[in-house]
């Protein structure tokens, strides 16, 4: 059965693979190289947690992302990663996955698997166009370091919402009045992702394990002294082992967490 469906105004929110980003003249181009390839779990493990959550880098372990373990309570933990197809010579996430698994906790029993992909992509300079929004996913707004594109999504939502409701309350949805959505976007959490790209791209594209080791070690110290001393400045000075690179593009990020709470 073939039927038709119109309104005055649409939010593409349908995620990574987005039909509405596709499907309309808004600028949704995915590209592997956009992407984190992940895969993950949900186990039952006899591995004890301190309810901290782990991350894991390195080019065995996860070429171009990173590993995790989120510890669930009781005996359950999400394992899972993502790497990038440009630095993991094509060889698919399962494969590091079952690796990192058996490392984990080789008697682990996997319950549930998920496989996706995960944003690591520039911000879209148009995301807004006549009688629609791209949101989330759909809109590549994950945060490109982490791939973690929850908080954005629901953050990308609640601004679109306001924006598209005003709108149809004053009965213009067009491009012009819709655009207000991509300003806010590409000024606030767009340019934050921006930023986070520039890391991303040295984090996961030019360093090697040592580099990776180093930068870790440093960032560790670098919370520390910040929880210590409240003050992102003073904290600075553990950045000073990170190669100037890196300094160059993390100093504006570490900057902007001053008045976050959270670090992502
Ligand atoms: C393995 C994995 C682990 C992740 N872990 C985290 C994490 O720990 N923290 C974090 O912040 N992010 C994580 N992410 C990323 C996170 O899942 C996404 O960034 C987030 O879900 C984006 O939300 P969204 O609403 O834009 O898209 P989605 O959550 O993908 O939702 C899109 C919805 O649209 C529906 N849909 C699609 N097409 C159509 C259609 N044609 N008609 C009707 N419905 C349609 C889909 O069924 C889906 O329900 C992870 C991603 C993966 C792959």
């Amino acid at each position: 059965e073939v039927w038709g469906a119109g309104a005055r105004f649409v939010g593409g929110a349908d995620g990574v693979e987005t039909l509405m980003g596709r499907g309309s003249e808004l600028d949704s181009e995915w590209r592997a190289d956009y992407l984190f390839s992940c895969l993950e779990a949900r186990i039952r493990s006899r591995r004890a947690s301190d309810r901290k959550i782990e991350f894991y880098f390195g080019l065995e372990v996860a070429p171009g992302g990173y590993a995790w373990a989120f510890p669930r309570g009781g005996n359950e933990w999400n394992v899972g990663l993502g790497v990038d197809a440009a630095r993991s010579d094509r060889v698919p996430a399962y494969v590091f996955f079952e690796r990192f698994l058996a490392r984990f906790d080789p008697e682990a029993e996997i319950l549930e698997k998920i496989a996706g992909a995960a944003c690591r992509s520039r911000s879209l300079r148009r995301i807004a166009g006549d009688g629609v929004l791209l949101v989330g996913d759909a809109a590549h707004q994950g945060n490109p370091m982490t791939g973690g594109g929850i908080m954005n999504a629901m953050e990308a939502g609640d601004l679109a919402g306001r924006v598209g409701a005003e709108a149809l309350r004053d009965g213009d949805a067009a491009e012009t009045r819709l655009a207000r959505y991509e300003k806010e976007w590409s000024r606030t959490v767009g340019a934050s992702n921006d930023r986070y790209l520039r890391l991303a791209d040295l984090l996961y594209r030019s360093y090697g394990d040592d580099d990776l080791e180093k930068i870790w070690t440093g960032m560790e110290a670098f919370f520390r002294r910040r929880e210590k001393s409240g003050s992102v400045p003073a904290a600075l000075a553990a950045a000073l082992s990170f190669p100037p690179d890196f300094v160059r593009a993390a100093v504006p990020v570490l900057m902007s967490f001053q008045n976050r709470r959270i670090l992502f």
